[in-house]
């Protein structure tokens, strides 16, 4: 394995993280807006190639890079089998250069969590685990047509308790049609059985194209009301606080020092590759976007030699795009804008940009600005799609 030593040349090398989507999932959630696809495992193999060959191709422009972060999403990447898995990381482990220290996740189901899945995690280096576990209530795992009850949750998540990894990541959800704050306390209290040193509570959002848009439209869902919601969202912030975990990012808790590297690098507009079906890639602020139709993927890198046939859209971010971008991925971290930092990036003054916009945001009890930076409230972390609606408009007029 190609592995960096410290005081190695890895002073030249710049650092790129590597996305792989692993579109597959044994059912679909009525909530899921993700380019996924289920009942299709006949297409697996030829995936598993048609990413390798993906992998390969930009290795040649990249492999000159520092890969500091792996992340396998989905889709349901522990979906697929151990060896098609195993050969999906060859192919990065020969073809590209590990930062000795790399953060390698994956995400996975309950359902599919078992002792020989663990220990080819152990041998290809996997050092972090986000489980797709979204609530401890049975009621509402079946409403949000999860393929696992609460059992099968608690136990994959005991498996992996006495495993080697130790950085685990539990995702829960709330706002669900008629969740009570109850269920939600219930499973906020179960995570800490377990002490695990990273959450991700999401709030559930209706996403167009999802069953439970369609529902919700022809009222056969209710979304929770707006003060049931605070009410979730608060408790959230009392549990968390009160047993150390700090919340650095909308809907991301950690202990000191566990927070996600991949995520941080991501919501830092860092350099990263993305592999598989609908995945983006941002190199130098320049974006490309897989196809992301899983046949056309499969069958476009079949008769395509470049990453290029591969892509949907390639664009360069313009300077207004840039900046939206900035102030939605600071504003949704808790150190917020931090004003020197846009000011430098921007050759423009953030306070006085935004004067009338801080103005009203303050007033509402939105955000909140010192000589440093400008952040959101907890007010305003409910309320983010609104506030960073207000900056997009002013930036493009
Ligand atoms: S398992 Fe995850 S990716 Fe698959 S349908 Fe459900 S939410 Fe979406």
């Amino acid at each position: 394995m190609k592995i960096l030593k410290k005081n190695q040349i890895s002073g030249l090398r710049k650092d790129l993280s590597i996305y792989i989507h692993i579109p597959f999932c044994e059912k679909i959630c009525p909530y899921c807006d993700f380019n996924k696809y289920s009942k299709v495992d006949q297409l697996i193999p030829d995936f598993t190639q048609s990413l390798i060959k993906e992998i390969r191709w930009n290795s040649e422009e990249f492999n000159n890079s520092k890969i500091v972060s792996i992340s396998l999403g989905g889709g349901t990447p522990s979906y697929i089998n151990n060896e098609d898995l195993k050969s999906v990381f060859d192919s990065i482990k020969n073809n590209y250069y590990l930062d000795d220290k790399f953060e390698f996740s994956i995400e996975i189901n309950p359902a599919d969590l078992d002792d020989s899945k663990l220990e080819l995690y152990e041998e290809i280096g996997i050092n972090r685990v986000s489980v797709g576990g979204q609530s401890f209530d049975n009621k509402i795992l079946k409403r949000l047509g999860r393929n696992h009850d609460s059992e099968k949750l608690i136990k994959s998540l005991e498996l992996l308790s006495s495993s080697y990894i130790d950085n685990i990541n539990l995702d829960l959800i709330f706002g669900v049609p008629s969740q009570t704050l109850i269920q939600w306390e219930h499973s906020l209290k179960m995570f800490l059985n377990f002490s695990f040193p990273h959450l991700s509570a999401y709030l559930l959002t209706f996403e167009p194209k999802t069953k439970f848009y369609k529902d919700l439209n022809q009222k056969r869902i209710f979304e929770p009301e707006e003060n049931e919601i605070i009410d979730m969202f608060n408790l959230t912030l009392e549990i968390l606080n009160n047993n150390d975990y700090y919340q650095y990012e909308i809907s991301n808790w950690a202990k000191k020092g566990r927070e996600s590297i991949h995520n941080l690098r991501y919501w830092n507009s860092e350099n990263y590759l993305g592999f598989g079906p609908g995945s983006s890639s941002l190199i130098n602020g320049k974006r490309m976007k897989n196809i992301s139709s899983l046949k056309k993927y499969i069958q476009l890198s079949k008769n395509k030699v470049s990453p290029d046939g591969l892509y949907s859209e390639i664009s360069t971010i313009s300077e207004e795009e840039k900046m939206i971008e900035y102030i939605m991925l600071n504003l949704r971290l808790n150190k917020g804008i931090e004003h020197n930092d846009f000011n430098q990036k921007f050759n423009k003054i953030f306070i006085f940009k935004f004067k009338e916009i801080l103005k009203e945001l303050n007033n509402n009890f939105l955000v909140e600005s010192n000589s440093e930076s400008t952040f959101l409230t907890n007010k305003g972390k409910l309320l983010s799609d609104y506030i960073f609606s207000k900056f997009t408009e002013e930036i493009s007029l």
